[in-house]
């Protein structure tokens, strides 16, 4: 939006949740217990838009999942087919227009889309429509597929979805729908999941497994990078708007951190490669230590595999509040240290006199890491080192995943014995880029460039341009 309009929403960093459904008798509740379990993926809004085949019905709000339709009478909404979308922004939380899925009337029928991932070209596109004439309603980089969908010059074509999707550039699972169908797309570079599932008649799409798993939904395989599957009472029909880029830009990020333990994600169960990813650090930062504990949750895999490698024990050192919401997008430090203390209790009986190894998935800020090895000194740890089960992040994410700026990002312009002192530990040591692909078949297929710098698709237009200088 214009520089004029101050909306605090960095369109540029969403990474969702969304889940799709066809041919079931209640398709809102499924979608709800979709949106359930997909719930880490955001938090900040939540929306369900389904279709009877004739009309389409809407309801979504900020909150949890469990918040926005506690109470809210579910047999407002029916029909067979539709599509849900959980939101994760920074804090864009004040504008109830941003929550997916987008609903639009076109001249013929309304259509919806959710969005997971973010568009490197969306302020290009949206100046144009602009110019046009165009009002746009949301400040969400996802809205631009709307107005492409209603675009004469594609709406009047054969290939109509899969041609508007061509003009996309950057990351996207996209969920689109109207009354009859649902779809979903991937773009080339295959940066964001999206699994297709099916229970007898029924079909579902989803960005994670692990929403299939407790409504005994099969899995059948991923939408492919390039792919977009058509799903309307004639069954799944498949085609190709894009050919696949050579080597794909998987986010590695999924592994890591965002994607849930029990998901399978670009073909591997999450859980296990976050196992062999404390193995690896295991072997590639042994250490003298009593003691193996994690940051819970994001640390427990690593954790686990680094204590097996290496032998020694793992226990709770951390007792969590799970009622503690998100630290990490905090709006200032001070919230996020409070906030850390709160969730992340100190067993002192178990860390007492014990030379420690902290395992956690990654350090952005470093907020975590600072509170947590202060508290566990103060609770008589006698060493304490920091292991991450990723490379230091050195570079902001443009495709969806919440970095901040190179100045915010402790190891932005520190290196490793730099953020060593500057979070009070006794070592810290994070996993090698090659032990963070080693998991994977064709280790070419992921965007490592948080780590390393090497984008694969560039942000276009003066605001992608600007985007890139700030951040050197
Ligand atoms: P820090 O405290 O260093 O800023 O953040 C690191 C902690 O935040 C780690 O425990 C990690 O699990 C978590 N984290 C890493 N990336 C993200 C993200 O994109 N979103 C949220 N909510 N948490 C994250
Ligand atoms: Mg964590």
């Amino acid at each position: 939006m214009d520089a004029n309009y101050e909306e605090n929403s960095p369109a540029l960093r969403e990474a969702c949740g969304i889940f799709g459904v066809f041919g079931t008798e209640n398709a809102a509740s499924e979608i709800y217990n979709g949106l359930f379990a997909l719930q880490h993926r955001g938090q900040e809004g939540a929306g369900i838009v389904v279709s009877d085949g004739e009309k389409v019905r809407s309801h979504k709000d900020r909150g949890l999942v469990s918040e926005v339709f506690s109470g809210y009478p579910m047999e407002r909404l029916s029909g067979h087919l539709g599509i849900g979308h959980v939101r994760y922004s920074t804090t864009g939380v004040d504008r109830i227009q941003n929550i997916q899925p987008l609903v639009a009337e076109c001249s013929d029928g309304i259509w919806s889309v959710a969005h997971n991932g973010n568009l490197t070209n969306a302020a290009v596109i949206r100046r144009m429509y602009q110019k046009a004439g165009a009002i746009f309603q949301t400040s969400t980089d996802s809205e631009v597929l709307v107005h492409l969908l209603s675009d004469p010059m594609f709406r009047l074509r054969p290939q109509r979805v899969g041609r508007t999707l061509g003009e996309l550039e950057g990351a996207f699972a996209f969920l689109i729908m109207n009354k009859n169908s649902i779809m979903g797309a991937r773009d080339p570079h295959g940066f964001k999941p999206l699994s297709i599932g099916r229970k007898e008649n029924e079909w579902f799409l989803s960005s994670e497994t692990c929403a299939f798993g407790h409504s005994n939904i099969e899995y059948v395989r991923d939408v492919e990078p390039g792919e977009l599957v058509v799903i309307d009472k004639n069954g799944l029909n498949s085609s190709f708007f894009a050919e696949r880029t050579r080597n794909l830009s998987q986010c590695v990020f999924e592994n890591i951190y965002f994607a849930r333990p029990d998901s399978l994600v670009f073909g591997r169960n999450v859980h296990e490669v976050r196992v062999q990813y404390g193995a690896l650090l295991a072997k590639q930062h042994p250490v003298d230590a009593d003691l193996v504990i994690s940051v819970p949750d994001s640390g427990n895999s690593a954790a686990l595999g680094y204590s097996r490698e290496s032998g020694i024990p793992l226990d709770y050192g951390f007792i969590r509040n799970h009622y503690v919401g998100r630290t990490f997008i905090m709006p200032n430090e001070k919230a996020r240290a409070a906030g850390v203390d709160m969730k992340l209790a100190v067993l002192a009986e178990v860390v007492k006199g014990k030379r420690i190894v902290v395992v956690d998935d990654s350090i952005v800020r470093g907020t975590t890491a600072r509170r947590r090895i202060d508290a566990l000194r103060k609770n008589g740890a006698k060493e304490v080192h920091m292991r991450i089960s990723c490379p230091a992040i050195t570079h902001p994410c443009f495709y969806g995943i919440d970095f901040p700026t190179k100045e915010e990002l402790i190891a932005g312009n520190r290196d490793t014995n730099e953020v060593c002192e500057r979070v009070g530990a006794d070592s810290v040591g994070h996993l090698s880029v090659e032990n963070l692909l080693a998991p994977f078949e064709n280790r070419r297929n992921f965007c490592t460039a948080c780590f390393t710098g090497d984008y694969s698709v560039e942000v276009t237009g003066k605001k992608g341009k600007k985007i890139l200088e700030k951040h050197g």
